[in-house]
């Protein structure tokens, strides 16, 4: 039976999902974490099985690519013959610039892009490139496509995506909002409009990504028409670690009154802000920030509130870009399983034509459904990403067309 290999290399991992072609159904799926770090650990899951963990001693993605193949294939724990049954291999690669509109079959032109990209995706880029390499080591015969997550948003205009900075800057140093998070907002569109069982191009949709990184996209007629994050996944709402939008004049008062580089003022924005900074219980995780806030710790609750009022003024903002909206989409780790979080979003909107009914957001909480209550115009949906089914069915797109 032939199968779609999706492999996800970031800075300390690697994952991987096999799909069925047919039907995109999981065969298996795992992860090597921990690589080059202290307690390197192998996860195998196969549907309906008991999973398969085991330390290894693997230093670079390369040798974790390389622990795929044989687990896949083996006689017991496998679910494949050989690696002739791999149709394709579908990478995971997060900035494609500006020429990247659509999933691509890897070549040098397309590893130049990724590598072009560096500079801006510094923890991404580099080490989705080496599992690409990696799988071409390991699986020489297999075509490989890569589905970068910046290209969901090539559809967004000029208006949207230029900073108002002198052109030049966007002209020569490609400064530009390029947005993220492309395959998860590009599938849960599909599943909405599949839900609402209307054509995607009949569809004004917000969708919510809100998991350790947060971003919120415009989706007009099946096309990204603007989201949150920007150049980089800095820009937009607050995060688990990341401060989100804040006035740029900061960043000089900062080095001015304190000192501060490039590189202590990177630290302090992408990983010691955001609910973290905020709320100051030394955790970054919302269920820990509910429970901190019901048992007092009121800078929890102000953490929280900060975060839902600045997702809520997004919504706001896209409404207007949009000029209404059919349905917000509510995905990711928060956005699927936090009752509270989505209450807090749609909380004084029912002017809108947005108004949650309770009971249903805390029934359909973690499944596919809709939220709203029955005065409200626009749709309220919770639907669960899956970022590697995405690449999968772009992988298989491009493979059989
Ligand atoms: P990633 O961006 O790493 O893929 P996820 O989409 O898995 O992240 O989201 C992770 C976040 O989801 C966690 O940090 C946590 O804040 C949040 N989360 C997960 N489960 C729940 C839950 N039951 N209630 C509230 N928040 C949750």
């Amino acid at each position: 039976m032939k199968t779609i290999l999706v492999v996800n290399a970031g800075s300390s991992s690697v994952k991987f999902t096999l799909f069925f072609a047919a039907d995109l159904h999981v065969a298996a799926s795992g992860l090597v974490e921990r690589i080059g770090l202290e307690g390197t650990r192998l996860v195998y899951r196969r549907p309906g099985q008991e999973t398969i963990q085991r330390l290894v001693s693997i230093p670079d993605i390369g040798n974790a690519v390389e622990l795929i193949l044989p687990l896949l294939t083996d006689s017991q724990a496998g679910v494949i013959g050989s690696k002739e049954d791999i149709r394709a291999i579908g990478h995971r690669v997060v900035h494609g610039g500006e020429y990247i509109s659509q999933p691509a079959m890897i070549d040098d032109r397309i590893k130049q892009i990724i590598r072009d990209c560096f500079d801006m995706a510094p923890l991404h880029n580099p080490q989705n490139l080496e599992g690409i390499l990696a799988c071409e080591t390991g699986f020489p015969d297999i075509p490989q496509v890569a589905v970068f997550d910046t290209a969901f948003h090539a559809t967004i205009p000029s208006k949207a995506y230029l900073y108002a900075l002198p052109l030049r800057f966007c002209e020569e140093m490609k400064i530009r909002k390029y947005g993220f998070h492309g395959a998860s907002h590009r599938y849960v569109s599909r599943k909405a409009a599949e839900w609402i069982g209307k054509p995607e191009t009949d569809l004004r949709l917000i969708t919510c990504h809100l998991g350790n990184g947060c971003s919120i996209t415009a989706v007009s007629r099946g096309q990204s028409v603007d989201t949150s994050m920007g150049f980089t996944p800095l820009e937009g709402v607050p995060m688990g670690t990341r401060c989100g939008d804040i006035d740029p004049a900061i960043l000089f008062y900062l080095m001015r009154q304190r000192g501060m580089n490039a590189e202590q003022l990177d630290i302090l924005l992408n990983r010691e802000s955001g609910l973290l900074g905020l709320a100051g219980t030394g955790s970054s995780d919302v269920r820990d920030l509910v429970q901190s806030m019901l048992t007092g710790h009121h800078q929890a609750e102000t953490a929280l509130r900060v975060f839902t009022y600045r997702i809520k003024k997004y919504i706001g903002a896209y409404l207007a870009t949009l000029g209404g909206a059919d349905a917000i989409v509510f995905t990711a780790g928060i956005g699927e399983n936090s009752p509270l979080i989505r209450e807090w979003i749609c909380e004084g909107l029912t002017e809108l034509g947005i108004s949650i009914d309770p009971q249903l957001n805390q029934s359909v909480n973690g499944n596919l459904g809709e939220i709203q209550s029955a005065e409200s115009r626009v749709l309220l949906l919770i639907v669960p990403t899956n970022e590697e089914a995405e690449i999968a069915i772009q992988t298989r797109e491009l493979v059989t067309n």
